[in-house]
């Protein structure tokens, strides 16, 4: 049984990054604690913690002595001033592609413009980039909302960095038919997403199996499974090598796996071996 991995899968730069943060702040023996899960694996929370990494709620929860961390989603200005006041240090992992939206954002607000984001209203991300911009900003799910919108004027279009492309051109259409001045629209969707399930869907319709390793309340990873479904009916969403059912793989001559953005590579190394270790003793059954 061959095992394949697709082209792109696994963290991704900014989740990468964070956990590098975290990992060196804790070299240097810092309390760290992090303001919301630093990522959406629980298996991977659980090797931090051993570490000592701990996670708050709120700003108020953090003392002196101890590092907060803002994960990759961001935080408004705000709630980065209230963890600078309590912590005696802030890690500050968000994206730099998050950052690249607040920024145009706060930049747009100073030259007095109007702001719409695409995306979801409760993501940590859009509430983090709306916080640089309260006063000029409006949210908007897809292009019907923003009918609903007064007026706009010079806007910017910027978008969550996980929304479709095509969801980002429609209200682009749409503000332009509610706007005063010149439209500009920045396109600051990130293609990590993208990729990972480009990625799977090309290996999907060559294996007779598929998993796709993540949590099972990750967005992206069950996306990836929804994709690699399409064309391989038998695809398995797993959170570790313990959950693959060996029965699963009988007469299985290529497997493939594939991980969420939040998943480490230690945990894809394991159900890699799992694999194998099944592969093997199929082969020596037959
Ligand atoms: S998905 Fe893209 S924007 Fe989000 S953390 Fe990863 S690299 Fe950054």
């Amino acid at each position: 049984m061959q095992v394949l991995i697709a082209d792109e899968y696994g963290f991704c730069f900014g989740v990468e990054r964070a956990v590098e943060m975290v990992e060196e702040a804790l070299q240097e023996g810092d309390t760290v604690r992090t303001l919301g899960p630093l990522i959406h694996n629980d298996q991977e929370m659980a090797r931090l913690a051993t570490h000592g990494v701990s996670m708050i709620n709120a700003p108020v929860q953090i003392q002196r002595g101890q590092t907060a961390v803002i994960r990759a989603h961001g935080v408004t200005p705000q709630i980065e001033a209230e963890l600078r006041e309590k912590a005696s240090k802030v890690v500050d992992a968000t994206c730099p592609f998050v950052t690249k939206v607040q920024k145009l954002a706060s930049r747009a607000a100073a030259q007095d413009r109007h702001v719409v984001i695409v995306g979801n209203p409760e993501h940590p991300e859009m509430i983090g980039v709306f916080g640089y911009a309260p006063e000029h900003s409006f949210i908007v799910s897809n292009a019907e909302e923003v009918a609903k919108l007064p007026r706009l004027k010079n806007p910017l279009v910027v978008s969550q960095t996980t929304i479709k492309l095509q969801n980002l051109y429609d209200v682009a259409e749409a503000v332009k038919a509610n706007a005063d001045g010149e439209v500009q629209v920045i396109n600051t969707i990130c293609s990590a997403t993208r990729d990972r399930q480009d990625a799977a869907r090309a290996l999907a319709g060559e294996v007779d199996a598929f998993y796709v390793i993540g949590g099972r309340h990750s967005s992206n990873s069950r996306k990836l499974l929804a994709v690699c479904k399409e064309q391989c009916e038998k695809s398995f969403l797993i959170e570790t090598e313990d959950e693959i059912n060996a029965e699963d793989l009988c007469g299985a001559a290529r497997v493939g796996l594939t991980a969420g953005a939040s998943t480490p590579n230690w945990l894809i190394e394991k159900v890699g071996m799992r694999l194998e270790e099944i592969g093997e003793q199929l082969a020596v059954g037959n």
